[in-house]
């Protein structure tokens, strides 16, 4: 099979400093691979303290100097929307260097680029029809709010669905008149490359944006030690969260946490079974399993456990394993080999853990690249690793349950807390069980779409802080009171 390389790839990848493309002071470069032939198609800038020190002064100028900050909001949104113009404008050109770098299957990168532009759109609405508190005391006072952009913002972003979870940070800083310094995840730093120009084009001021490639050791670290970034907005591991938050203490920064999850499923017996199985197939094996929102743990009522499990496993097997590239790919390659040594350690645990009725190998038509069959493990119990850590690839568990207080404390049983997703025809439990499981999102008879006004974020060790609508603007803006007498 030939494989697929979008046009105009290139094969060195620079930060992009006030304006300029350029490479790390000291010259250090990392190697970027391709997920499917697991070799270096480039070279990449990688950013060190002097190159985060560089990007933060350029931010901090634009962000002195203006005009980004100080512009009417109705202009900040023109050029919000020039972005989004931009973005849907080449989305499949877009999608083609994102599933290149990342391995996601092509159909899927297409959805996310698409919603990258609708992130730009949206946060252009928001800001454009904001409208912040004014209180009157009759005869004595007026109070009002003040809303002012917080600064630099520091950005750090991952590697799964990278162009859209950047679009995602970006979108709102951008709205809420803060300058940016964004340091990409180091497995996917393809698709941030292309923002540069999509911002010069749309009219972003030189200075607003600036990008620093690197390891999240040192450039990543860099910058949310540097004391003129006042805020990061981090997505990532946990582990890394908790790193970022005590550095962050010293500077007492504001933080924004969006981190890992080991979303829980909850399959009641009188649920739509047919809608269940789709959407919890869906749930854990669309993006290749690399979703943070992943239903990667599927409870199910014992009445209808062996009916669900015979069901699930043969469609599972059924999931088209492919190039990326090919348009009837559903799940494709793993983004890196270090990822898929992790993904298949948990996939051979699992097998000491629970019952292997789907997967459990790469494809065996697929020798190279980081291919990974959809794997199913039932009866895993709930101290099992497999049922307790964060795989992030094509792998699920499914555990049975006899009650609703027992279904709950197993989804409850974690330390995780970002989704879930209920299924019941009874609405009254449906509500009930949503309300008491510890996720900062539920969804009931659905999935994963939503309206970008409401919350986004998780609970517990699944992130601090939530974004969405005015919530992610009151994160990127502080909230001055003034006070008059009259
Ligand atoms: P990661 O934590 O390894 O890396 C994320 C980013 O942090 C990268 O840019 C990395 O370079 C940087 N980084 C690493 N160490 C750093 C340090 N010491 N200081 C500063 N920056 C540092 O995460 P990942 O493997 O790229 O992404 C997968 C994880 O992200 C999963 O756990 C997933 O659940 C989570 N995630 C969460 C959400 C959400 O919204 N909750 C969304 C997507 C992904």
């Amino acid at each position: 099979m030939t494989h697929f390389v979008p046009d105009n790839l290139p094969d060195h990848l620079q930060h992009y400093i006030d304006g300029e493309f350029r490479d790390s002071i000291g010259g250090a470069t990392f190697e970027v691979l391709d997920p499917v032939t697991n070799t270096a198609y480039a070279t990449a800038a990688a950013g060190q303290k002097e190159d985060i020190d560089l990007a933060v002064a350029a931010a901090t100028r634009a962000f002195k100097e203006g005009p980004w900050p100080t512009m009417k909001p109705r202009e900040r949104a023109r050029v919000l929307n020039n972005i989004a113009d931009a973005v849907e404008g080449q989305d499949r050109a877009l999608a083609e260097m994102e599933t290149f770098d990342t391995g996601l299957p092509i159909s899927q990168a297409l959805g996310q680029a698409r919603r990258a532009a609708e992130n730009f759109r949206f946060f252009a609405d928001v800001i454009v029809s904001l409208t912040d508190d004014a209180f009157k005391v009759p005869g004595s006072q007026i109070n009002y709010v003040n809303r002012k952009p917080v600064g630099v913002a520091g950005l750090i972003t991952p590697w799964n669905t990278p162009f859209m979870l950047e679009s995602w940070k970006l979108a709102p800083a951008l709205a809420s008149g803060c300058t940016v310094v964004l340091k990409p995840a180091e497995f996917t730093p393809l698709s941030a490359s292309l923002w540069a120009k999509i911002f010069e084009d749309a009219g972003l001021p030189k200075g607003v944006f600036n990008l620093v490639g690197g390891i999240g050791e040192e450039a990543g670290a860099a910058l949310v030690a540097h004391p003129d970034v006042p805020l990061i907005s981090f997505t990532g591991e946990t582990t890394t969260g908790q790193v970022i938050y005590r550095s962050c203490a010293d500077n007492l920064k504001s933080m924004s946490m969006e981190l890992g999850g080991k979303s829980p499923v909850v399959v009641f017996d009188d649920a739509d079974l047919d809608a269940a199985i789709d959407s919890a197939l869906f749930g854990v094996f669309s993006l290749n399993g690399e979703r943070c929102t992943a239903g990667s743990r599927i409870l199910v009522d014992r009445n209808i456990y062996d009916e669900f499990c015979v069901r699930y496993a043969e469609r599972a097997d059924r999931i088209v394993v492919g190039d990326p590239h090919d348009a009837d790919t559903e799940v494709g390659a793993l983004v890196h080999p270090e990822h898929y040594a992790k993904v298949m350690s948990y996939v051979e645990l699992g097998k000491q853990e629970g019952r292997l009725i789907a997967g459990g190998a790469r494809p065996e038509d697929l020798p190279e690249g980081n291919y990974v069959r959809p794997t199913v493990f039932a009866d895993v119990k709930p101290d099992a690793r497999v049922f307790q850590e964060e795989i992030f690839g094509p792998v699920v568990t499914i555990t049975p349950f006899d009650s609703e207080t027992e279904a709950l404390d197993l989804a409850n049983n974690v330390k995780y807390g970002l989704a879930a997703y209920v299924w019941t025809n009874d609405l009254q439990r449906g509500h009930r069980v949503s309300q008491g499981i510890e996720a900062g999102m539920v969804w009931m008879n659905s999935h994963n779409v939503r309206d970008l006004r409401t919350p986004f974020g998780g609970v517990k060790a699944s992130g601090l802080g939530q974004e969405g609508g005015q919530r992610s603007i009151n994160f990127y803006t502080e909230e001055q009171a003034v006070h008059l007498t009259l």
